[in-house]
């Protein structure tokens, strides 16, 4: 069993990131930047947009985060992402989800420029991934296909299934690995909360993509041996052995099922870490362009 370990791979990736970084502002060039909003003060959310800001700077880009209240209205994040969206300094811009329920999060995705779209959440690009033309792949997804390109895992053929059908993972993965693209050319199935059978369709899988958010979901009877398992599932619960009183479970119970796996990722070390890096390599592409 091999480990895709995401906490080294995206490490190089921010390595080389920040190589590519130094030779664009020593000749000249522009300083790659990254705004992010965050309303409101949910910790998950400022956890993560934290993490964003820190990566920033450690890969030399400037990055800017605006923070607004959790009872702002709809009308006014509008303004401030046309206020960026005009900005010529600013190479990609993210709000953090989920929006406070008064928000409307698709009118707001929808705001965003498609060339600034970082995340890759917008609709055109969307649309323009599911027509294999250049675009901005949603992070984490992209940080799939990374991980399974460095670690030269054969997907061309192969049966993968993905359960969870969400905008930001599951639906864009099911069409990515369908693509005809290196990784891609699989036979995918794509399941979810009405899915009939999960367990007999799990056990025909080649490649397993779980990104349903609960904890240790997957076992070692709902899988064939040999299969690659991508792990997307964090689920934080209590725990008395970390420090943090904390610790992360994935959706796949990883000691149980890990000696039939070929692949398989940690949680957390696994997607988890990639999802940054690959916002960071969107927003690279965005101050190229
Ligand atoms: P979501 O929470 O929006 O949706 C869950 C999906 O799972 C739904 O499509 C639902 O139909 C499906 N589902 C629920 N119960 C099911 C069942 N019993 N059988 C089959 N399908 C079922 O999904 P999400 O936003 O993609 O999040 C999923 C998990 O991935 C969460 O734990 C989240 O925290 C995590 N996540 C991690 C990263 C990362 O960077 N590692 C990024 C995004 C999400």
């Amino acid at each position: 069993m091999i480990i895709l370990d995401g906490k080294k791979t995206s490490h190089d990736i921010k390595e080389e990131i920040a190589v590519e970084v130094n030779s664009i502002v020593s000749s000249g060039g522009k300083t790659p930047h990254l705004s992010a909003i965050l309303v409101g003060s949910d910790g998950a959310s400022e956890t993560y947009v934290n993490a964003k800001v820190k990566a920033c700077a450690k890969v030399g880009f400037q990055s800017t985060l605006i923070r607004l209240s959790e009872d702002v209205s709809e009308e006014d994040l509008l303004a401030e992402v046309k206020k960026i969206n005009d900005n010529s300094d600013i190479d990609g811009l993210i709000v953090q989800l989920p929006l406070p329920k008064h928000i409307n999060e698709m009118k707001v995705t929808e705001a965003i420029d498609p060339k600034k779209d970082v995340d890759g959440f917008h609709p055109s690009n969307i649309g323009r991934m599911a027509l294999n033309l250049p675009t901005y792949l949603p992070a984490t997804p992209a940080g799939i296909l990374e991980l399974l390109k460095r670690y030269d895992v054969e997907t061309s053929g192969k049966h993968c299934v993905v359960i969870g059908r969400s905008h930001i993972v599951g639906s864009p993965m099911s069409i990515l690995m369908s693509r005809n693209n290196i990784p891609g050319n699989c036979t995918v199935t794509l399941t979810h909360s009405r899915t009939q059978n999960l367990k007999g369709i799990t056990k025909t899988a080649d490649i397993l993509i779980v990104a349903l958010g609960k904890a240790e979901f997957v076992t070692s009877d709902m899988i064939k041996e040999g299969v690659c398992i991508i792990d997307v599932g964090i689920t934080r619960v209590r725990s008395d052995k970390n420090k943090s009183g904390w610790k992360l479970l994935g959706d796949v119970n990883f000691e149980d099922v890990k000696e039939k796996c070929s692949f398989i990722t940690p949680v957390p070390g696994g997607v988890g870490p990639m999802t940054i890096a690959m916002l960071l390599q969107n927003t690279l592409i965005s101050t190229k362009k």
